[in-house]
């Protein structure tokens, strides 16, 4: 009955052995924000404790599966740098790491529960259990299931099959109290009504979450269980699986529980997969740094100290306790993932900044030509840029003017700076910037500091139509730095175009 595929164990576990934690999603849809501060949490656990992150992949629904998403999964947890010491690509001894891949060992599971009495073939139809789950609501009895089946005879056995029904296999969780101390809430517990007893494989042999999940975390000897508060009510049921697998030989302890708090979005509802601001994606293409994000979702149920919540990865490694994270919900604030990014940009060196920007100086990002990009000119601006970017996508627009023939054409920005009186500073101010020295922004800013004494304009005020003319925009990187990158003959070339426009 055994083939090379059966379960086995390796040698016992030591006492006091490193931790074995798992990542396991599903590949559906797009990685979410939540996902990755479950993965971040399971591997700054693994990192900090010397212990082994495991990455599996739980693609046992086809229907909803996709090789994308898989793809999509290997991607985002390179990209933020959460290493896996086994799992898909990089192998290892529990391998495969596809759940997809390992069918053969839940089959053989599911035999060894039903041979051994931890499990039985349940005939009930849907609509059977629909109606007396009814009643029982109706009674005010619990309204799991009933147990229909856990005695049935040969005889009735036979007469099931012979009307021609199949059969799910249903997991039999004894009748008692299940109780254990989770990581983040502490001591819980479960009255059997309800744990009640549940299916482990469809009625065509495809087996479900419910046993393929904790069969390979028995298998795959995991000895933490961080995971969303949302898988918080299929624990007792795991417990109770464990505790059969145990006396198998399937499983040598039951594992450790922690439940991380919900991330809470807008207006206070839990952040859905589907909320846009969820979207792993969106903030990857907006410039967050991976250490800028994952400083960021450590704080959704975790804090580094009372006085300081910007902090390297290595950091955080260093300081990360699954006893301090906290139960209560988390809330997703943009602003603050936005704040804290900006100080992970400021932290980089210029190189480091620079190459990371590289990406939103390219196409489909630049909206100049290739050809246009000056390398000089954007090493010299890149200082002024590093210390105002929330995010590297706002680059683009920040440095555009170098780059493009004129400036965009923004007419807000234009409509907003040009106002009466505009022709006449925008002349005086081409005037002294012509005469003035370029050597410097020093003599820049003078220029237009007295084009404005001129017309009664304090700096402010008189430096919005020049900035106007020469970037096409009312805000961006200091206007005198910019000028003086940019040089002498375009700078006064756009002012000219200005006034053009203006006289027209
Ligand atoms: N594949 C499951 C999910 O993504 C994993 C649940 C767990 O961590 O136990 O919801
Ligand atoms: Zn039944």
């Amino acid at each position: 009955m055994a083939n090379a595929n059966s379960p086995k164990l390796s040698a016992p576990r030591e006492q006091g052995a490193p931790p074995r934690v798992r990542f396991c999603p599903s590949p559906t849809g797009n990685p979410h924000v939540g996902l990755v501060r479950t993965a971040l949490f399971n591997w700054a656990f693994a990192r900090h404790t010397g212990g082994t992150m495991v990455f599996r992949i739980e693609d046992t629904d086809a229907a909803r599966d996709s090789e994308e998403s898989y793809e999509q999964l290997l991607d985002s947890m390179r990209w933020l740098g959460l290493d896996w010491d086994e799992g898909p690509e990089t192998g290892g001894p529990h391998a495969p790491y596809r759940q997809s891949q390992r069918m053969d060992r839940y089959r053989d599971v599911a035999g060894r529960l039903l041979a051994g009495g931890y499990a039985y073939h349940c005939y009930c139809s849907p609509e059977e259990l629909e109606v007396r789950r009814a009643v029982a609501r109706a009674e005010g009895r619990p309204s799991g299931y009933d147990g229909h089946c856990r005695e049935l005879t040969a005889e009735q056995v036979a007469a099931y099959e012979a009307e021609g029904r199949s059969a799910i296999v249903r997991f039999r969780v004894p009748d008692e109290t299940i109780t254990f101390t989770d990581l983040v809430r502490g001591e819980l517990t479960f009255t059997p009504e309800n744990v009640p007893d549940y299916g482990i494989v469809r009625a065509n042999g495809a087996p479900l979450y419910t046993l393929v999940n904790p069969v390979d975390d028995a298998l795959m000897e995991i000895t933490h269980v961080l995971r969303g508060e949302d898988l918080l009510s299929s624990t007792p049921r795991q417990i109770a699986l464990y505790k059969a697998l145990i006396e198998l030989g399937l499983a040598k302890e039951i594992p450790a529980f922690g439940h991380l708090p919900y991330v809470m979005g807008e207006g206070n509802k839990k952040l859905s997969k589907r909320d846009p601001q969820a979207s792993l994606n969106l903030y990857r293409e907006r410039g967050f740094l991976p250490e800028g994000l994952l400083n960021y979702l450590s704080l959704l149920g975790w804090s580094f100290s009372a006085d300081q919540d910007v902090f390297s990865v290595a950091e955080l490694v260093a300081a990360f306790d699954i006893a301090d994270v906290n139960a209560n919900p988390a809330r997703f604030d943009l602003k603050k993932a936005e704040a804290i990014n900006a100080d992970h940009i400021r932290r980089l060196d210029v190189k480091a900044f620079t190459e990371a920007c590289e990406p939103w100086l390219r196409a489909p990002h630049a909206n100049w030509e290739p050809e246009r990009f000056d390398r000089a000119a954007w090493e010299a601006i890149a200082p002024y840029a590093q210390t105002r970017l929330t995010v590297l996508s706002d680059i683009t627009a920040n440095v555009d003017f170098l780059f493009l023939d004129a400036p965009v054409e923004d007419e807000a920005s234009w409509d907003k700076a040009m106002k009466p009186g505009a022709a006449e500073l925008l002349a005086t101010a081409r005037e002294k910037l012509a005469a003035a020295d370029w050597s410097g922004p020093e003599a820049l800013k003078e220029a237009v500091l007295a084009a404005g004494e001129v017309h009664g304009l304090k700096l402010g005020k008189a430096q919005a139509p020049v900035r106007v003319a020469v970037t096409g925009r009312t805000v961006g990187l200091p206007l005198f730095e910019s000028l003086e990158i940019l040089g002498r003959e375009r700078t006064l070339a756009r002012i000219d175009a200005a006034l053009a426009k203006l006289a027209a």
